[in-house]
């Protein structure tokens, strides 16, 4: 059987989502947040008021647990304002739900209710100087001195680090003398402790959750923020990395379906030479090239999404949609401006932000040089 549609329940979740988002979040507030560089602190609460981000996490926990479908409609239809905004969500569920997964019913207890309410949100610091898609290749060290560990090292590109109570989901070395994904370790790190700094980073997009450098010196960290025990990191890695990837083709989707709306939308209410631009079949076709590569996205996603739902094994399924899902928004965004014209480029029109947040779409959680190997390497291809 194949059912092309959400439940009642997933219906009422989206247009209260998208409610919620035309009261909180008009078009000049997230200019003005995109154009000044800071997070939306208000409309975060708003989400946590509205029970969001309490979506993936089970009831006996104080969540309502919803499934990989009902998290990624959501981050669908947050995306259509913003994948900016959606990434500081994003972080913190991929984080919290690895909580779920690998941590001890007393960490479950102390950091999930405080994810669930927006006291604090988390962040994912994997990513290092040297160490990008070869993420073992990290070098931030953690070493064990009584109840605490004493961290030193830098992470690159940790979204949304600096944010307000932002809590880093910190991979490191606990030992540098084995396999490198049998002596790594996940550490929560807030990042106000004694020896943590960080730098926001000046990117093209995504301006809004940051993108951050951390550094780490003699950074004491109590024992007990230790997840999933020692050498335990590489598999809490793992585990949360298909969940992230097929939700965050879900954001790469309600981005790409915003910029067509946006081009579909300017089409037909721009005229050149006495007639709408999108009476012009050069313009027209590229805007039903659009969507049906969106469409095409966006069905690969509810796949994968799906799949991971059921707890079935995903991982060529969801690694596809993160590529292809990725690679339409940031192609899409490049021919939503062709469309606009000067307008496309212009700061008081959306689509330049799109297309300034959609290019990291094919680099961040994974390049797609790296999603294509995956695939090849299931498909019994040896890309190296
Ligand atoms: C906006 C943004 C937000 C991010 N947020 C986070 C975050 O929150 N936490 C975090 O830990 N990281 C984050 N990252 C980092 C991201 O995961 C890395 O940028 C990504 O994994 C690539 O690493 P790199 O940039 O070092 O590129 P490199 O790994 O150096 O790659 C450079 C180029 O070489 C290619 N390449 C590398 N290896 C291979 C190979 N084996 N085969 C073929 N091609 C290859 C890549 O595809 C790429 O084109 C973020 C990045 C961006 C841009």
């Amino acid at each position: 059987m194949i059912d092309f549609d959400f439940t009642e329940e997933q219906e009422l979740l989206r247009e209260s989502v998208a409610k919620l988002m035309e009261q909180h979040a008009p078009s000049d507030m997230v200019r003005r947040h995109d154009k000044a560089q800071t997070f939306p602190y208000e409309l975060y609460q708003a989400w946590a008021d509205a029970g969001l981000l309490r979506l993936p996490f089970p009831e006996e926990l104080g969540g309502v647990d919803g499934n990989a479908v009902d998290l990624a409609i959501v981050i669908h239809e947050l995306s259509r304002t913003s994948t900016d905004f959606t990434m500081g969500m994003g972080g913190s569920m991929f984080c919290g739900l690895n909580i779920l997964r690998n941590g001890s019913a007393e960490q479950k207890a102390y950091w999930l209710p405080r994810v669930m309410n927006g006291e604090i949100i988390l962040a994912i610091g994997i990513s290092e100087p040297d160490a990008g898609s070869d993420v073992g290749a990290i070098k931030t060290h953690a070493v064990l001195d009584g109840d605490h560990y004493v961290v030193n090292g830098q992470k690159l590109w940790t979204t949304g680090a600096g944010l307000k109570n932002s809590v880093i989901s910190t991979y490191v070395k606990t030992d540098r003398n084995t396999h490198y994904r049998k002596g790594m370790s996940l550490l929560l790190i807030d990042n106000d402790m004694p020896g943590v700094e960080f730098r926001k980073l000046d990117m093209l997009g995504r301006r809004c959750a940051g993108t951050y450098e951390v550094f780490f010196r003699d950074v004491r960290v109590p024992k007990d923020r230790l997840v999933g025990g020692e050498g335990g990191g590489w598999d809490c890695m793992m585990s949360g990395l298909q969940y992230e990837r097929a939700v965050s083709a879900a954001g790469s989707c309600g981005g790409a379906q915003a910029v067509v709306d946006i081009a579909a939308a300017y089409a037909a209410e721009r005229r050149q030479f006495g007639q709408p631009i999108g009476a012009f079949q050069s313009i027209a076709h590229m805007i039903a090239d659009m969507q049906t590569e969106v469409d095409a996205a966006r069905l690969l996603t509810w796949r994968a999404v799906w799949l991971v739902s059921k707890d079935r094994d995903a991982l060529k399924e969801i690694t596809m949609a993160k590529l292809f899902a990725g690679e339409t928004y940031a192609k899409v965004a490049n021919m939503g401006v062709q469309i606009m014209g000067g307008y496309g480029l212009n700061a008081e029109y959306d689509m330049q932000r799109h297309f300034r947040d959609a290019r990291s779409a094919t680099i961040a959680a994974g390049t797609s040089q790296t999603q294509r190997n995956l695939i090849a390497g299931l498909m019994g291809l040896k890309a190296r």
